[in-house]
């Protein structure tokens, strides 16, 4: 088993590395990627993309019975231990606000969900939450309500909805009188297709793969699941500016902010805004360092909202 160096979240499932030997006892498909590295552990090349997707599926197959996830070519490849220590940060998190009472079911938003659908999954299987996930992506909204639709575990606790405008984040998708728990989202990073090219040249740089060379990418994705008007200052900004058009929406907005340069103005931006509280907690994503911006306009978090999902489907 190799074991990893990032200090994941103590409920991580993937926090001890990958158990390979127990991964190919029940995805055989796994095998033809696996090989022995040098110090005699098995690992995968995590710069081919198939190999990843297939780490992936037996992952997610073993740690929650999901057997059907797959990708459509070209997208997304989200590193599931990454994925799951969010979720688990974000329960801590709502989890404060209960006093130690065992935690009621959650309704959470997530802006972004993509073809994958991953955020979703990974909370409804964990922790049984009931979640609405949005995407501009026609193909991505197509292809996560397939993935709903494939597992009968999660299929009740998870719909998705398409999100009209690029601009917005909240309206288009949520009813008036919808009320979450809390929003998650991991937004767009980069301003702009040349910048997210060089990204990922960079990226490809770091897994030791040569950048001329043509090589797969190793995590994928396609134009609006990598760059969006602004890049992650400008998804972001917007995201505080629309929460605060409507501060009941949520008991917790929360994003992935994956510079931490970019910090400051977005607490300056929430505090603006008319947040009452706004946190920032520290996560590690694989090798590097990420965190959540969580922002509240609720001073006291002592009651939880209405826990009333609206499922009349929207578009
Ligand atoms: N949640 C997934 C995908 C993140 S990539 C993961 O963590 O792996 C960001 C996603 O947001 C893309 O799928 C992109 O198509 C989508 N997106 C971009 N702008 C959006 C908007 N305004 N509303 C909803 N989704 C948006």
């Amino acid at each position: 088993m190799i074991k990893t160096e990032s200090p994941l979240h103590p409920r991580n499932r993937f926090a001890g590395g990958y158990d390979f030997p127990r991964l190919l006892a029940h995805s055989p498909a796994l095998k033809r990627f696996v090989a022995p590295t040098k110090y005699g552990s098995l690992s995968i090349d995590f710069a081919n993309p198939d190999a990843v997707k297939a780490l992936n599926q037996a992952l997610l197959k073993d740690a929650y019975g999901l057997d059907a996830w797959d990708l459509p070519p070209g997208y997304l490849c989200p590193p599931i231990p990454g994925r799951s220590d969010y979720v688990h940060h974000l329960a801590d998190l709502l989890n404060e606000d209960d006093e130690g009472r065992a935690p009621g079911p959650r309704h959470v938003l997530d802006i972004g969900t993509g073809a994958s659908v991953i955020y979703p999954l990974i909370a409804a299987s964990e922790y049984g939450w009931q979640l609405v996930g949005t995407e501009l992506d026609p193909v991505a909204v197509r292809w996560a309500r397939r993935l709903v639709a494939a597992h009968p575990s999660v299929r009740p606790l998870i719909q998705v909805r398409v999100q009209p405008s690029p601009s917005q984040c909240f309206a288009g998708v949520v009813e008036p009188a919808e009320r979450f728990d809390a929003s998650m989202c991991n937004p767009p990073f980069h301003a702009s297709a040349r910048d997210a090219a060089e990204g990922n040249r960079r990226k490809r740089r770091n897994l030791g793969t040569d950048a001329r060379g043509g090589a797969p990418l190793n995590f994928g994705g396609i134009g609006s699941e990598l760059w969006c008007e602004g890049g992650e200052l400008g998804f972001i900004g917007r995201m505080i500016e629309e929460s605060a058009e409507r501060p009941t929406l949520c008991r917790w907005f929360t994003t992935l902010v994956a510079r931490s340069l970019h910090l400051p103005q977005l607490r300056h931006a929430a505090r603006q805004a008319g947040a009452a509280e706004v946190r920032v907690i520290p996560m590690a994503q694989g090798q590097k360092q990420s965190r959540m911006l969580a922002w509240t306009f609720v001073a006291e978090h002592r009651q939880s909202p209405s826990r009333q999902l609206n499922t009349r489907s929207l578009p």
